[in-house]
């Protein structure tokens, strides 16, 4: 970083740390909210966490504030407004350059002189957010509005949120002294969004004996709230596989006024057609299994029928079809799905193209080869002008989490105390998190957004006017107080 940059920088930083002095006022109650338990008696050593909620709701502000649209991320800003809050309670982030602009932060909490990496338990964030479309928002993106109980920001949700519920438990451990039984690593990531060269990928590889440990707690799973209440709770143990292929028609170029049959456009676009209306195979992980048997009586009776017909030899394949039209998640998490994402062909109105190319992006189901779908896929287009191209960034197939370990067995339990009864159900995401990378590295790593959000708040992140309700922001910090007390303090 040059003087000039790093003067504005502090600048900045400084201007918001003034800020954060003033916690923003308190637009609704902390619990009691529809649908959102009130906390539940405290536990040791972190009691009454909402004078802390209410001091991070202000650092969550003060994080949108901050643009970190990935590209290009800007994360140290970021970072560095993070360490200026941790400094204030005496604990030394250390804060990683990866790229030009772009750092991750790392502090921990001991519990011994010595370190002993396979009991410590990091919490993880990342700092980046994709970009915004200005035009499509009600409010500024950046500007931290509060409406009718809701904080409105990119990142709100995603995944600043978190990223200031972990400040908030972390800062609270510190506070309370408590006693612990493993360090706890506070970690905030760059480049989450894109996977690139600032990415966790990069920091391990980097630096992973600043962030060696056991357990993680990530984004991932989310606490669905539907009708007023919370139905589950989907703790994320396992992640869907990203892969991209481009589907290229080439022909011969010509003049637009005498049409040919090998023209690469009508090529590409029948291929593009018959993939677009390909449904591939369904296929049971055993995190999905258990999904749909805990997720089946909680639905009304009719989906609830259907979905325990689903592996059923006479009504599996209707059941299946049933179920995959009525939600696109369930859909992408019953099989490998084929999105194309981007087409382009042409130079001119009046030029037939030499070639013409449309990408799709592929969402693979854990344990299933890339080679297969290709396999599939050049079966179906069948068409010796079109050739498929697997595209070298390919995501990551890591180990999904153990569902039989005490640590998820004791996430479940107590978000299913702190949710009213509502079950915890093991999640297998559709998207990509930064956990793959954690548990390719023997992490048991699992994915949690503690903050309970309806269908309609969770569709607003990558979307417009994406938003955090405060009284679910409040109860979140206290539930992950609870699981972070409950594992990591000796009591
Ligand atoms: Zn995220």
């Amino acid at each position: 970083m040059n003087w000039k940059r790093m003067v504005q920088v502090m600048v900045v930083v400084a201007a918001l740390m003034m800020a954060a002095s003033f916690p923003i006022a308190a637009q609704v109650p902390s619990a009691g909210a529809p649908g959102i338990p009130a906390n539940s008696v405290s536990t040791r050593p972190v009691g009454d966490t909402s004078a802390i909620a209410k001091e991070a709701q202000g650092w969550l502000a003060d994080l949108i504030k901050i643009n970190t649209s990935n590209p290009p991320g800007n994360e140290q800003i970021a970072a560095m407004y993070i360490a200026g809050i941790m400094a204030k309670d005496g604990i030394k982030a250390e804060i990683l350059d990866l790229t030009p602009g772009r750092s991750a932060l790392v502090a921990r909490l001991r519990s011994a002189a010595v370190a002993e990496p396979s009991k410590a338990l990091l919490l993880v964030a990342h700092m980046d957010t994709v970009p915004v479309d200005k035009s499509k928002w009600s409010v500024d993106p950046f500007g931290a509005v509060i409406k009718d109980g809701y904080l409105y920001g990119r990142g709100a949700i995603d995944d600043k949120g978190m990223l200031a519920a972990n400040l908030a438990v972390f800062i609270e451990l510190k506070r309370s002294m408590a006693r612990l039984n493993r360090d706890v690593i506070f970690l905030a990531t760059a480049d989450e969004e894109t996977s690139g060269d600032a990415s966790i990928r990069m920091l391990i590889a980097k630096h992973w004996e600043k962030l060696a440990a056991g357990f993680a707690i990530n984004e991932g799973g989310n606490v669905f709230l539907k009708n007023g209440k919370v139905e589950y709770i989907g703790v994320q143990a396992d992640e869907k596989v990203a892969y991209n292929i481009a589907v290229v028609a080439r022909g011969t170029s010509g003049h637009a006024s005498q049409p040919t049959k090998d023209n690469p456009v009508i090529h590409l676009a029948a291929a593009v057609a018959k993939i677009g209306n390909y449904s591939a195979p369904v296929h049971f992980t055993s995190i999905v299994r258990r999904y749909f048997e805990g997720l089946a009586p909680l639905e009304d009776d009719e989906i609830g029928k259907w979905m325990r017909s689903m592996d059923t030899a006479d009504r599996g394949e209707h059941a299946q079809r049933v179920i995959s039209d009525a939600s696109p998640l369930w859909n992408a998490m019953l099989r490998n799905t084929i999105a194309p994402t981007v087409v382009t062909a042409g130079v001119a109105n009046n030029v037939i193209p030499a070639e013409a190319r449309a990408n799709l992006n592929v969402r693979l189901l854990p344990g299933d080869p890339i080679a297969a779908v290709m396999n599939d896929l050049n079966k179906l287009v069948n068409d010796p002008q079109v050739k498929l191209e697997l595209q070298p960034s390919a995501g990551l197939a890591a180990p999904s989490s153990s569902l039989e370990s005490e640590f998820y067995k004791l996430i479940a339990k107590i978000v299913s105390q702190e949710f009213g009864g509502a079950p915890a159900l093991p999640f297998q995401s559709t998207w990509l998190t930064d956990s793959a990378q954690l548990r390719l590295h023997q992490v048991q790593a699992l994915g949690l957004v503690p903050f309970p959000l309806t269908q309609d708040d969770l569709k607003r992140m990558h979307g417009d006017d994406e938003r955090i309700p405060l009284a679910a922001f409040d109860k979140g910090v206290d539930v992950l107080a609870k699981i972070v007390t409950e594992f990591a303090t000796a009591h």
